[in-house]
């Protein structure tokens, strides 16, 4: 038999098959192959009788860790998202099985001779040797240990002392790791609410895809958790997917009291054997819920029975390095391959998601209340530009300065939110709030420093900069950004005793940073914590009864056809934070747009108001979900090989369009970032109908496929997050 073998080589460029003769084993299936001089793992993808090559190579077989839906899962995507095989493959095996060693491996586990007692132990190993007893009582007393921690504690001549003496029994153990077995938390048990059982009854017995639309506290996880018991109650298993950020200890507990072992979790924190571990288990049979960040989706499981995603809304899901693809499009296909049900959840849906279940695509299921008797705290509005006008100079308005106060003085803490992103930066006039827009888009504009201009990112319509307010005239016209840092400095002058916690890239650089930083304002060792949009998310911290929210309206004015959109759902989420325990809260949002709509609905948490606004903006401005962003980002280490690259695929594509017709906008610019580690970046970027997307995508693939930059790449994204 001949074998189609895609061999795992990091450095190649190349997507290929080869050619290898060996047994019929199933596709999916990881063998061992000789490749050049070098002994390397590969996976079959392919089986053939003949093959036009001479002299092939014996290909061994190891096992079969990809299962043929899965590999019916990675053609799609290969398609869809113009995936190399082997970025592809990856996705779907853990490191460990990507090397040839067994991944296997057992430790030398010691306990104490359980014929004897421990006096008589005690006694045979004799008082002379002190090192050696403290061992045993510690082996004893623990029920055993691992013969490396026991070198570790005790030294290796106490220990083989031990071993000597032939007290200790010595058997070899898997080394089950159990990262989260601290983790487990006491057991709940709630009387679902009526739309909560609703909710359960409709997906329990409907099929396709269902959006839970309920604002936190709602309710939701209680909904996802019951669905995931009755599916595995009928012998089914589950994925359940929610943002990286809000896999908390706090969260992980919950499921783990639930569920026990029979969930696996994945996430970041995990090192390659444990996240091994946790992969066979699942593909084993033993645990049956995988939860997980974006790539829990490729789990190794069968017979799904649920597909879970929290957070739907939230950007994380589209994957925008290497392998680029969206989870919930893999996801609507997995559920579609196993007959599974899709829930999407969120607090305020992605208008796309939510268009769809208008239009009865999706089931609509809402859970219209939170479930403490408390309601979602009061937003109030405060207009920057008139604070600005009666002399108030700094970033605080007089009600947020009132309003920590007493906050401070009533011993609660505080959490002031910065809405800020990437590096994009805005215009914006401090006295009556005009910001510059593109005549054509309706999109904020961007300031270039270095080329004193303003741009659009959509369609690279360039300004002159601008230095007093078309519109009252004013010079305060200025770029609107502050940091974190500002925003600590303030506040310590304004309040001396208030102890302070930041939380931003900067403090956030080691891995644990981020809990850290929490935990230790959980414990109330600050009284604020500043922070940008990663202080959003989940968290629950029952003395924050104040939320304020500095720059409001900065990520609307990102040039970006989402900035309301995000605006959004970010100040419902911060909004969120305020007021989660038995404490009122209370949320000040600083703007200098308050008559904007995402205040006007935020005030009141109406997506739906929002959605209907927002929804008739996107059809006007022919904007997704009525239209595809496509963007090929062309980055090369030479400028002109970059513009060279450029122009052949604006061609191909400017070729395309007079095949097809005309595309709602086609265009070649400069990324809005024009270097990124040293490769200049170069972008094609045009807005397609839906119909035409489908009849156009794979072209516009083989197009950018054709050209190939010297030292750098090129790549097709479909409704990027930004454009950077
Ligand atoms: P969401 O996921 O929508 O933010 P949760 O499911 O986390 O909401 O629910 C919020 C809080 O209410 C949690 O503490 C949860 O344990 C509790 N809760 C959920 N459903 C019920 C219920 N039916 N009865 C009592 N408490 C509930
Ligand atoms: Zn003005
Ligand atoms: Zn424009």
């Amino acid at each position: 038999m001949i074998l189609e073998v895609i061999v795992d080589i990091s450095t190649d460029n190349v997507d290929r098959c080869f050619d290898y003769l060996g047994e019929d084993v199933p596709l999916g299936s990881r063998v061992a192959v000789e490749f050049g001089k070098k002994q390397l793992i590969g996976f079959v993808i392919g089986k053939k009788e003949t093959s036009e090559f001479s002299r092939l190579k014996w290909a061994r077989y190891i096992d079969t860790p990809i299962s043929s839906e899965q590999l019916e899962l990675l053609n799609f995507m290969r398609t869809a998202y113009d995936l190399r095989y082997i970025d592809a493959l990856r996705l779907f095996v853990p490191a460990k099985l990507r090397e040839e060693k067994d991944p296997e491996y057992s430790r030398k586990y010691l306990s104490v001779d359980g014929a004897r007692t421990l006096e008589e132990l005690c006694a045979t190993v004799g008082s002379r040797a002190p090192k050696q007893l403290e061992a045993l009582k510690y082996i004893a007393a623990n029920g055993g240990q691992f013969l490396s921690v026991l070198i570790a504690k005790f030294g290796a001549s106490a220990i083989n002392g031990l071993r000597g003496k032939g007290v200790v029994e010595e058997s070899l153990v898997h080394e089950r790791s159990t990262p989260l077995g601290t983790l487990s938390r006491e057991k709940k048990t709630v009387t679902l609410t009526p739309a909560q059982a609703d909710a359960v009854r409709s997906i329990e017995e409907g099929e396709g895809t269902f959006l839970l639309h309920g604002v936190t506290g709602s309710g939701k996880t209680e909904v996802y958790e019951t669905v995931i018991e009755e599916e595995l109650k009928r012998g089914k298993t589950a994925i359940m997917l929610v943002p990286e950020i809000s896999l908390t200890p706090q969260v992980l507990g919950l499921f783990r009291a639930r569920f026990g072992d029979s969930v696996a979790i994945l996430h970041s924190g995990l090192n390659a054997s444990e996240r091994y571990d946790e992969w066979k288990r699942l593909r084993t049979g033993e645990a049956r819920i995988a939860i997980g960040a974006r790539s829990a989706i490729f789990a190794p499981l069968e017979n799904i029975g649920v597909i879970i995603i929290d957070e739907e809304h939230d950007a994380s899901y589209q994957s925008e390095n290497n392998p680029r693809y969206d989870t919930k499009t893999v996801a609507a296909y997995r559920a579609h391959l196993s007959g599974a049900k899709l829930v999407l959840g969120s607090a305020t849906p992605d208008i796309e998601t939510y268009m769809r279940a208008t239009e009865g695509k999706y089931h609509l299921l809402t859970l219209p209340e939170r479930i403490s008797k408390y309601a979602l705290p009061e937003m109030e509005i405060v207009d920057m530009t008139a604070e600005f006008r009666s002399g108030n100079r700094g970033m605080f308005s007089v009600t947020l300065k009132e309003a920590l106060k007493e906050t401070l003085e009533r011993g609660e803490q505080a959490m002031l939110f910065l809405n800020r992103r990437g590096f994009a930066s805005f215009i914006r006039c401090k006295e009556c709030g005009y910001i510059a827009k593109c005549e054509d888009c309706d999109i904020s504009l961007t300031y270039h420093m270095s080329e004193h201009e303003l741009k659009c990112h959509y369609c690279g319509r360039r300004y002159h900069e601008i230095t007093k307010c078309p519109n009252c005239g004013s010079d305060q016209i200025k770029q609107g950004r502050i940091g974190t840092e500002k925003v600590v400095e303030e506040l310590k002058a304004l309040f001396t005793k208030v102890r302070v916690l930041r939380m931003d890239r900067d403090t956030t650089q080691h891995k644990d940073g981020y809990f850290k930083i929490l935990g230790s304002f959980a414990a109330h060792e600050a009284d604020v914590l500043v922070g940008t949009q990663m202080i959003a998310k989940g968290h629950d911290f029952g003395n924050v009864t104040l939320v304020g929210i500095l720059e409001a309206d900065a990520a609307l004015y990102f040039s970006d056809y989402r900035a309301s959109e995000r605006t959004f759902q970010l100040i419902t989420q911060v909004a969120g934070r305020a007021g989660r325990a038995d404490k009122k809260g209370r949320v000040i949002l600083q703007t200098y747009a308050p008559r904007h709509y995402v205040f006007r609905y935020g005030k009141t948490y109406d997506y739906v108001g929002f959605f209907k606004k927002e929804i008739n903006t996107r059809l006007v401005t022919k904007f997704p979900p009525y239209t595809k962003i496509v963007r090929i980002l062309i980055s090369s280490g030479d400028e002109q090989d970059a513009v060279d690259c450029t122009r052949t695929v604006y061609k191909s594509i400017q070729a395309l369009e007079r095949e097809r017709g005309k595309f709602v906008y086609l265009g070649a610019q400069r990324s809005p970032v024009t270097r990124m580690n040293g490769m200049v970046r170069y972008q094609v970027l045009m807005r397609l109908a839906p119909e035409q997307f489908g009849l156009c995508i794979s072209d516009i693939y083989a197009a950018a496929d054709a050209v190939k930059p010297k030292s750098g790449s090129i790549f097709v994204e479909i409704n990027p997050q930004s454009l950077m």
